[in-house]
């Protein structure tokens, strides 16, 4: 599909945003979600790593446009249950997850950086294994649709629904932004949405096998991730300035 608004420069792309950003609070996951793809066509996709947020978001993709793509940074280092879970979700909705990997193998990696980087530097192994695949796949697409919720951590409380990523320089939507995790679950109960299986065995959030353990009673739902680190986040949504070159290059794909 043609996107319907040719925002071909940067400063085009940024008015698109400043113009429906307010606006946009307001919409429904669903209306955010058509939106995106009439807008953008082919050149939009969902991210996940296929929590709960991410499974909710492709069950309304699907009822929304078949043809929707869906692309996943597959470090090599997930549970078994993911990939599992990965075969469910193209056999239920019928779409072929576009997976990305990082241009370093496992061995090459540990090759080069020593053994068990995560242990060592998580920043750097989810530099090299996340943050690098994501930054080139983006940079075929125009927007991308993530899962991220504001009450997850502190980086994502000042999400809006639509953005201007200048970190990796396109438009970004957050089609459920502004829910809750009991909605989140809602949905899935109410609509039969398949759920990884880990979430069922006290991983409310999961990511590689070597940072992810199980919550205990009473902890928050993201301290699983990176025991021992202080980190929260792998780097996919924290908010930094791109470079000019970047932002220009990006901008100027978009609308086509
Ligand atoms: S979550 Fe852990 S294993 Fe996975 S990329 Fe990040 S540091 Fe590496």
């Amino acid at each position: 599909m043609k996107p319907q608004i040719p925002a071909r420069t940067q400063d085009q792309a940024k008015a698109l945003i400043a113009d429906l950003q307010q606006a946009a609070e307001s919409w429904t996951p669903q209306r955010t979600l058509t939106w995106a793809f009439d807008t953008f066509g082919s050149r939009v996709a969902i991210s996940s790593a296929f929590g709960a947020e991410g499974m909710v978001l492709i069950d309304m993709a699907a009822r929304a446009r078949k043809d929707f793509r869906l692309f996943t940074i597959d470090t090599e280092f997930l549970f078994p249950e993911t990939y599992n879970l990965m075969d469910r979700i193209e056999e239920k909705y019928g779409i072929a997850i576009e997976k990305v990997y990082s241009v370093l193998s496992p061995e090459e990696q540990e090759r080069t950086h020593g053994t068990a980087l995560w242990t060592r530097d998580p920043d750097l192994c989810c530099s090299l294994r996340k943050v690098e695949p994501l930054r080139r796949k983006l940079s075929e697409l125009s927007a991308w649709i993530t899962s991220i919720r504001r009450d997850q951590t502190t980086v994502r409380s000042s999400a809006r629904r639509i953005e201007w990523d200048a970190k990796f320089g396109l438009v970004k939507i957050n089609p459920i932004v502004d829910w809750t995790s009991k909605q989140v679950w809602r949905y899935i109960h109410d609509h039969d949405v398949p759920y990884n299986a880990l979430h069922n065995q006290d991983y409310p959030s999961i990511g590689c096998t070597h940072c992810t353990r199980a919550v205990r009673p009473g902890e928050d739902p993201r301290a699983g991730r990176w025991p021992g680190f202080a980190k929260t986040e792998c780097g996919l949504h924290i908010i930094e300035p791109a470079t000019d070159s970047t932002i220009a290059a990006k901008a100027a794909k978009i609308g086509n």
